[in-house]
């Protein structure tokens, strides 16, 4: 799986071998792909060419603030969607004028910081939300621009967790009632009502949907237009997947971007999208050694020191990671096993009835592609300090997120 492979019988990530990130970082330990990362964003940068265009990191993917300014170098802005995001592109020295602010629940000191950081746009999801923004920009006697953000009534084939776009969702205002919402928003003279912007969903597979949802929005904006409304950008979310398997059918970001700047090109339009885990999940692997083999009846296990705690995607959205052996021994038999942590929950596990070469206490696993909703999603259930992260660039690997102590556990407290 990209961006490993495999040297001399040892599975390697752009030329350090993950044996030796381990021995350094102990495990846990998440490693990232600096080539990899810049890759994925030069796939979309690349793709839109002349076309005036924005590729916003929807950093709730990742975070560290490592891969932030790795990404603010070649040039990424970023979709938040908290107050603690926007703290974390700050640090990381990005330039607010390059962020969008995201999520239907923004408190109104998270918009009073953004403000204060002057901040692109806010893409709005609610009438309220509107109504605050306004009267807090009033205040500061500044204008902010925003977005709308519509639900343009597509279903995304992907994890009911994860599909953000049909009418019994949370997110946007629904495309047939948001002309109203834009005519009332007239009314709110600190607002520069500028944008449309949509989000449909997570790990998508079939472009159709997305660009089922791009042609409501342009359609829409067309009618916007038509009212008098000076819209400038199209914000067309993220939602292009990754490949959890060998033999998934990824879509190819080139192509897609091709059929975004196809529907778009002549309409002076700014676009933007907003990547999340096609940027940062191939580029980056879990780390974890085996502590027991046991067996139960007739289930075998291999017991980890990674849990759910550490990558949730197995427990909360069935998802499939690959788990390669850091070390490939020749001659080894398969087994079938489940790949599980310490936790104590049954739901902790990191994969089911797996087929993989017999693995014994001390090897090291790598579980592939949990760059993206990986590390951030982490806790410290059963009080188990959060993982180390490594970035590996140009052949050198360095801790970019040091292990948790016991004593960050009880700070606070
Ligand atoms: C999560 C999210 C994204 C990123 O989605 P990916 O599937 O990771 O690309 C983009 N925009 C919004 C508003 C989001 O909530």
């Amino acid at each position: 799986m990209k961006p490993l492979e495999y040297l001399d019988r040892s599975l390697m990530c752009d030329g350090v071998a993950l044996a030796d990130v381990a021995a350094m970082a102990g495990t846990p330990c998440y490693v990232y792909s600096a080539k990899t990362l810049r890759e994925n964003y030069r796939a979309y940068a690349d793709a839109f060419g002349d076309t005036p265009h924005r590729v916003y990191y929807a950093m709730k993917a990742n975070g560290n603030l490592s891969i932030l300014r790795l990404l603010a170098k070649e040039g990424a802005g970023f979709d938040i969607v908290s107050g603690g995001e926007l703290f974390r592109v700050l640090k990381a020295g990005c330039d607010p004028s390059k962020v969008v602010f995201s999520g239907v629940g923004k408190t109104s000191a998270e918009i009073d910081q953004a403000l204060e950081a002057g901040i692109f746009a806010f893409n709005c999801e609610s009438e309220p939300e509107l109504a605050l923004i306004d009267s807090l920009t009033h205040r500061r006697g500044v204008k902010a621009r925003v977005a709308i953000r519509v639900n343009p009534n597509v279903q995304a084939s992907t994890h009911a967790y994860i599909s953000t776009g049909g009418k019994a969702h949370k997110f946007g205002i629904d495309i047939d009632e948001a002309e109203g919402v834009y005519e009332r928003a007239r009314a709110h003279k600190s607002l520069l009502i500028e944008g449309v912007s949509c989000h449909i969903g997570s790990q998508i597979f079939d472009p159709t949907s997305l660009l089922k949802a791009v042609d409501r929005v342009l359609e829409f904006i067309d009618k916007l237009r038509g009212r008098g409304f000076d819209i400038r950008h199209a914000d067309l979310g993220g939602g292009l997947g990754v490949g959890y398997k060998p033999d998934d059918e990824v879509p190819v970001i080139s192509e897609f971007v091709a059929a975004l700047r196809a529907r778009t090109t002549g309409r002076g339009l700014e676009v933007m999208v907003e990547p999340g885990r096609s940027i940062v999940g191939n580029a980056g692997v879990l780390v974890t050694r085996v502590l027991y083999r046991k067996r139960t009846g007739t289930k075998e296990f291999v017991i980890t020191d990674a849990a759910m705690t550490d990558l949730i995607r197995p427990a909360l959205y069935d998802a499939h990671h690959e788990i390669l052996p850091v070390r490939a021994a020749e001659g080894l038999p398969t087994i079938c096993a489940d790949v599980v942590g310490p936790v104590c929950e049954s739901g902790d596990f990191l994969a089911h009835d797996r087929t993989m070469p017999e693995a014994f206490p001390g090897d090291l696993l790598a579980v592939c592609t949990a760059g993206a909703y990986g590390f951030v999603q982490s806790s410290t259930y059963n009080a188990r300090p959060r993982a180390a992260e490594v970035l590996v660039d140009e052949g050198v690997a360095r801790i970019v997120r040091q292990r948790e102590t016991y004593e960050d556990l009880i700070r606070g407290e």
